[in-house]
């Protein structure tokens, strides 16, 4: 079971940020950074991750400082805006083993470019 209780340096979104395992990167700055998903869902699927030790979003709820919280935020926005999705866009962050989440470092997926169909599978 993934353990996102205790955050793990050597996940691979930390290695990432690190630059020690290459991604495609599509927006940056001093609080977020955001790479294209090597596993597309669809047609634009971008992860976006905070530049700070958070290991889901529980743990960022309740220990990002407020300003980190709001630039994290508005720098979601300042990607959508930047990749002009006027049709609109699905933001899904996944928590724990029931969420399906993967990589224990907060991540919103970022998913556009059609419709995206239904909320979840069955
Ligand atoms: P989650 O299941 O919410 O933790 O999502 C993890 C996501 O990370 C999945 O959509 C994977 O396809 C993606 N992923 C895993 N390794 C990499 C990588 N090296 N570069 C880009 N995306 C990755």
């Amino acid at each position: 079971m993934i353990d996102i209780s205790n955050y793990n340096n050597e996940n691979i979104f930390a290695k990432i940020l690190r630059h020690e395992i290459p991604s495609k990167k599509v927006f940056e700055n001093e609080f977020v950074y955001a790479f294209e998903d090597i596993n597309p869902q669809a047609p634009i699927h971008i992860l976006i991750i905070p530049k700070k030790p958070f290991c889901s979003f529980t743990d960022f709820s309740k220990k990002a400082n407020a300003k980190f919280m709001k630039e994290f935020i508005r720098s979601i926005n300042l990607i959508v805006e930047e990749l002009d999705l006027k049709e609109g866009y699905r933001l899904i962050t996944n928590i724990g083993n029931y969420g399906g989440q993967e990589v224990p470092h907060f991540h919103f997926h970022l998913l556009s470019g059609k419709k995206i169909g239904k909320m979840v599978s069955t």
